[in-house]
């Protein structure tokens, strides 16, 4: 397929994984550093589909911007799409998405915070790389007997219970959705959000940001929860009120923070910044506590995942150009992935 596939925040591993697949599709793409937003949205003049990361912004005034230059596909690389408005695109601007990609790669993420946090294996690394073998400060715990709250049971939400259930840990699960058929056959219980709060050592947040999401660990929340409890959030950076996380680490409430996606992300994650000041504030406070590990939203990154991305995002787009039934569209009508097929398309 010779269409013209504008793809926006492009780095060399997506640009690699990208091209590999690509070879068997056969698409014009054009990479573009830049995130897509209203001062770039002109570099997809010309092209017949753009393609956007997470933080690239599609509101309105790029949504009509796209129209305007007859683009009517936008294709995701990622699940998560809380940066599009949906209801701007609805009837103009077709988005599909990457559903799924390894839910595998960011559980295990979520467990690399957890033990490296616990184990204080980030301290142990420079440590030992100075010469200073003591053990002094080092203390962690077993995560064996301790109880996990997983908040959403989605694709990461269940690969992490059955790894964590593996460490020989009481698992406790929310979902305002609860699926009875699998916790019976996981062999544990959804519980309200509040009892989730006040049992667990560790929680760990696996829902989309959405209103009823946004900010969900908050002052009040936090206060229900356990003293020194560990907060792992590889979700998204606004279910966590950034501020009163500083405020209970600060108290020494919460004990532990792995956090692989944050409020402001998009000026800093993904980008090389070491040369520069850090001008944001919060950040700079939260990068000063010894017990917050920041990652820099990389739960996805595996091999694996890359590869996958690349497959359905350019097998999105050749459904679209070949006029078939998009599997992986989200519209504003559905408010997820469209299952409607007994329609070809959307609108
Ligand atoms: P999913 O759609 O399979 O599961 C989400 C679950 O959250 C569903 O079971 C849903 O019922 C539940 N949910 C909805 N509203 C909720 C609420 N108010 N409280 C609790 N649970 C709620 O999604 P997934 O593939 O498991 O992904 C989960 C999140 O992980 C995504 O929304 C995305 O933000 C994030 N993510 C991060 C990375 C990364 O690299 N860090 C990669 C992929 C996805």
């Amino acid at each position: 397929m010779d269409n013209k596939i504008a793809f926006f925040d492009a780095k060399p591993y997506d640009r690699k994984s990208f091209d590999v697949v690509n070879r068997n599709f056969g698409f014009d793409i054009t990479y573009f550093d830049a995130h897509l937003n209203r001062d770039t949205a002109e570099l997809s003049a010309g092209s017949d589909a753009v393609c956007t990361f997470v933080n690239d912004v599609i509101d309105k005034p790029v949504i009509d911007h796209l129209v305007e230059h007859n683009i009517r596909i936008l294709a995701l690389r990622s699940a998560g799409y809380n940066n599009v408005d949906f209801k701007a695109a609805y009837g103009c601007l077709h988005v599909v998405r990457v559903p799924a990609y390894s839910p595998q790669a960011v559980a295990e993420h979520a467990v690399a915070l957890m033990l490296s946090l616990n184990r204080k294996i980030h301290k142990a690394y420079s440590r030992t790389r100075d010469g200073n073998f003591s053990l002094n400060g080092l203390l962690g715990f077993d995560m064996f007997g301790k109880t996990a709250g997983i908040i959403g049971t989605g694709k990461i939400g269940r690969c992490l219970v059955s790894i964590l259930k593996g460490f020989g840990m009481n698992v406790l699960v929310y979902d305002p959705y609860p699926d009875s058929t699998y916790a019976t056959a996981a062999g544990m219980r959804y519980v309200s959000l509040n009892e989730l709060y006040q049992e667990s050592d560790i929680i760990s947040l696996h829902c989309p940001l959405t209103p009823q999401t946004e900010h969900m660990i908050n002052k009040t929340s936090i206060s229900r929860m356990k003293d020194n409890v560990m907060i792992i959030n590889t979700s998204r950076g606004k279910l966590i009120d950034t501020a009163a996380l500083i405020d209970e680490l600060k108290s020494g409430k919460i004990g532990f923070a792995g956090l692989d996606v944050y409020e402001e992300e998009s000026e800093y994650f993904f980008e090389d910044r070491s040369a520069e000041l850090i001008t944001d504030d919060v950040l700079a406070r939260l990068l000063t506590f010894p017990n917050v590990l920041i990652t820099s939203h990389q739960g996805f990154f595996t091999a694996e995942a890359l590869h996958n991305i690349a497959e359905t995002t350019l097998n999105n787009l050749k459904e679209f150009f070949n006029g078939g039934y998009l599997r992986n569209e989200i519209c504003y009508q559905c408010g997820k992935t469209c299952l409607k097929k007994q329609h070809k398309r959307c609108f």
